[in-house]
Order: C-alpha cells, then structure tokens, then sequence
C-alpha cells in the first residue's frame, strides 16, 4: 500500500444543500475519489477538487445501479491505491442505504473508514411538511421502517400487522409506494384504525417537494390525485393531524415554482440559494463551460513583466481565477503585483479579485464592456497608460478599442474560451424540456446570448410549460430583445434581491 488510504461513508442528507453536514462539505473539498448515487444533490458534486475523479454508481434512466460487491470492490481498490474515498449516500448511510454492508466490507479489507451521519429522509419529511414526529401524550415513539419496493429481492419481510398493532407510533415507511395499500391493508389487519391520520411526503426538502394528507382509508387516493411517486416517505400516525397548523415550507411565496436560471461558470449559486430559500424548485441549466486556453507566450510576457503596467482589466471571474492560479505559481510574494491597478465589470468578478485582498480601483455600476471603458477614462490615467486586459474568446473588442482611443497602449492576454455544452444528455436540460417552467432568469447579457445560443436544444415539448423570461436589467433586457427574446419581466434595481422580487411580483400578477 502507498500512502494510506482512507474511505468516508458519508451522508448527504435529504437534498437541501444547507442540510449537508460541515463534516461531509470539508470531506468532499478535499476527496480524492468521490462516489455517489441516485437521491445526492448533483451541486455537492461540485464541490469536489478539480483533480477529484467522480464516479456515479446510481441508477440512471433505463440503467440498473452499480452492483453492491462492485460498488464495495471499488471503494477497496481505490483505498488500497491511498486515495481519499468518500462514498456519499443520500440521508444517512446507515439507514437503509446499505452502508453497513459497505463498512463490513472495509473492516474486512484492514480499509480505515469513518463514518459521517446524515439527516434522513424522514426527519427532513417531518419538519419541511409540518409533521412533528413525536408528540407528548399521543405519539411517543417514532418507527422507521422499509417498505421494500422490490419484491423481487430476497429480504427480510417487515410484520405489518404486528406493526399496526402499536400504540401512539408514528411510522416512518421508506420505499414504501408501490406497496402502498397492501402495507395499509396489513397494518389495518393488525388494528391500526382506518381513519388513523396518514401523509406521503415526495422529494422531502427540495422545492419539488409535494405532499399529500388524509387517513389510511383515503391516502392511496389522495397521493395518485396529487401524482406522488417514489422517492417518497410514509407517514402514519396521530402526529399527522397538525400538519395544517404548523406547516412552513409549502407556504412559502415560491413553494410550487418552477424557476429556470441559467449557469455560466461553476459555483454559480448565490441566486440558486435565494429562490430555494423561498420554496421554489430550481432547474439550473448549465449553457457553456469555461475551459482554461492560455496564451503561453503571452503569459509569459505579462508575468514577466508585470511591473510595467499601469492597469489589468478583468471582464470574468473565470479570468481572475486563471490568472491568479498562474500568477501564484510564478511568484510567492502578492507584491509582485507592483503598484498594479485593478478594473473589471460585475459583483463575481469584483469578488474574485477582493478574495487576494487585491482592491479593485474601477468598476462601472452597468457591467459592460462600454461602461467599463467609460469609467476607466473617468480616472484620467489613461494617456500612454499601459493595460492588459484578460480574456476569453468571447470578448468584446469594444472595450479595447475605447481604451486605445484614450490612447491607452493595450496588450490582451487570453486565459480561457467558452465552449457550447451539449445539452442532449443533460439531467437539467431533459427535465425543461420535458416540462417547462414558470420563468427564467437572466443574471447578464451573456447569459441571455448563451441560452440563445443553445435554443435548438431547449425546444419545450408540447405539454411544457411555456416560462416568462425575466431580466436583471435594462442592459441584459436590451440583449434579450437583440435576441428576439421577450422581457416579461424586468429587476428595478441592481442586484440579485431585486431580481427575485420582480420575480415575485410577476408571478403574483399571473
Ligand atoms: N439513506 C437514505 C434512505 C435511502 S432509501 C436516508 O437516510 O434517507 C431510499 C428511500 O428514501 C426512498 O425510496 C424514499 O422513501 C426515501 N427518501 C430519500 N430521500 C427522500 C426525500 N428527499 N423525500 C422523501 N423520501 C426520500
């Protein structure tokens, strides 16, 4: 064995990412190899390292999941080689996710492992649809229990009637849909009364969230009305009779929308967690990927010489990031930089500068290239100035050619292209196209020229819903227009806040 290698069973909870414990985040930052199936949200992959291998054992549309001795041989393999493996279950690991077996299988192996609790999908059922899962004097304990959806498997067979025989429980059935009302019919065999309060909770935690209540005579009834499938958890039990009055999350002023926003660059999540907060269910379509294309020679130049510039212009944070990654490996001293002044158009890029305690000196309000321009002249520094300015491939000339009219003398350093992403096998892109959305978000011009870009692969399916389109202001409005696009909505003011609270407003009207 080289370095030794460790494996981490690690919960992920039931799909909200602020349910994910501080303990799986800092694991999954610094994996190795991160393993994960079905029911894990696809952003806590992102997290990962760029050097993380991932790799999916989970079931995917008409695909069978991974075998568990292979899924178990692969976490092995990869210890025993000294990586850091983290194995992300959905929930907890050690309930009903087979994590026992995987710990077995690791002891047996001399594999170190830890494991690393998750929030289950019944506790997140509970508080995200107002049932309170014990209750003084009428629920005192709380039973969690598998409803084996595949009968095929050769497992342990749960005593329903034993279980209905109970007296103030609140049961808590897993993977119970399918086998709904033969469950109910052995329960009520045993003497659970037919009109004891019950509740399917699907997709618990997420704003897809859907739920349904009413008593075990009605609840296979009411659930097919409210069309609830798996991944669902059961409830039945007393406790459900308070879920009118101490139900929060599906009041919510966006609980039930469908919002689209779409995704530029990686860890684009500010605006995804504000419209989650309020209840709605996020599509995030991912429209282009931002691939590093360094000039090399340039590069060099510019790092070499770095103290003859007056400015750097960023237009992204991607090229911020680039350009930092490089700039640290050529010197270890931030003072290098010199008597450098930093510009650049947006809050991501602003921020991205301000993580290196760099201050930005010039920043225009409107994040364009023109206004950029404007705003730089304004410092009146510009005469025989000497700029660079990082780019991408979709950079505008525009602001190159103001600088020189300032008689700025300015070199472009390119860092980075963006690339069309093929959307026809993707999870985000399949599910709009299926069903549509409510709206759509542009948070800039070039995420309204990039969703135009990819039009052909977002056609909407006849019975999708047809999404109003929404701006973040007058300038990405102006593109959308360019576009043909029509602006149903459009943020009074800047920032993200404003943006959802047109949202909001729309929607209402509607
Ligand atoms: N280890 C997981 C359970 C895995 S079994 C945990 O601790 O939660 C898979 C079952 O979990 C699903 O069939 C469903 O019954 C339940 N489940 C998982 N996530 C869920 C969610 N977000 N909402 C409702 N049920 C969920």
């Amino acid at each position: 064995m080289a370095e030794s290698g460790m494996v981490y069973l690690v919960g992920a909870g039931p799909g909200d990412l602020g349910l994910v414990t501080l303990r799986a985040r800092e694991l999954i930052q610094r994996a190795d190899v991160l393993v994960y199936d079905y029911l894990v949200h696809p952003d806590l992959v992102d997290w990962v390292r760029s050097r993380c291998e991932v790799i999916y054992v989970g079931k995917k549309a008409g695909f069978h999941s991974m075998p568990q001795e292979e899924i178990e041989a692969l976490l092995v393999k990869h210890a025993e080689a000294g990586q850091q493996v983290v194995r992300l279950k959905g929930g907890d690991p050690y309930v009903f996710g087979r994590g026992g077996e995987e710990a077995r299988a690791l002891a047996e192996n001399d594999i170190p492992f830890e494991v690393v609790p998750g929030i289950t999908a019944a506790l997140a059922a509970g508080a995200y649809a107002g049932i309170p899962l014990t209750q003084r004097n009428t629920s005192s304990s709380l039973m969690l229990v598998t409803g084996h959806e595949d009968p095929t498997k050769h497992e342990l067979q749960v005593d329903w009637p034993q279980l209905g025989a109970l007296k103030n429980t609140t049961l808590a059935i897993y993977m119970g849909m399918s086998r709904l009302p033969d469950i109910l019919k052995g329960l009520q065999s045993g003497g659970l009364a037919a009109d004891t309060p019950a509740a399917v909770v699907q997709w618990a935690s997420l704003g897809r969230q859907r739920s349904a209540t009413g008593t075990v005579s009605d609840i296979v009834a009411r659930a097919a009305e409210a069309g609830l499938k798996a991944p669902s958890i059961i409830f039945v039990g007393d406790v459900v009779r308070h879920q009118e009055s101490v139900d929060w999350f599906e009041h919510l002023s966006l609980f039930g929308r469908r919002i689209v926003v779409t995704r530029t660059r990686s860890g684009n999540s500010a605006l995804r967690g504000k419209l989650e907060h309020l209840g709605a269910e996020v599509i995030e379509l991912p429209l282009i990927n931002v691939v590093p294309a360094v000039d090399r020679d340039m590069l060099v130049e510019v790092i070499s010489e770095l103290g003859m510039y007056d400015w750097i212009v960023f237009t992204s944070a991607n090229g911020v990031r680039i350009f930092f990654e490089h700039f640290y490996q050529a010197f270890d001293d931030i003072r290098a930089l010199g008597l450098l002044r930093f510009a650049c158009v947006g809050d991501a890029t602003a921020k991205e500068i301000e993580r290196h305690r760099v201050k930005v000196e010039c920043r225009p309000k409107v994040a364009t290239a023109e206004a950029l321009a404007k705003a730089m002249i304004a410092t009146g520094s510009l005469d025989s100035a000497k700029i660079v300015t990082v780019t991408g491939n979709l950079n505008r000339d525009i602001l190159v050619k103001k600088l020189e009219e300032a008689r700025a003398i300015v070199d472009t350093l390119p860092l980075y292209r963006t690339e069309k992403l093929d959307l026809s096998e993707n999870a985000a892109a399949h599910d709009f196209r299926e069903r549509g959305a409510d709206a759509i978000l542009f948070a800039s011009s070039s995420a309204a020229e990039a969703y135009a870009s990819q039009a052909d692969s977002l056609q909407l399916s006849e019975e999708a819903k047809q999404p109003l389109l929404g701006s973040m202001g007058p300038q990405t409005s102006r593109t959308l227009k360019e576009l043909d696009l029509t602006v149903d909505f459009e943020s009074q003011a800047p920032g993200l806040n404003a943006l959802v609270d047109a949202l909001i407003s729309r929607l209402n009207e509607s």
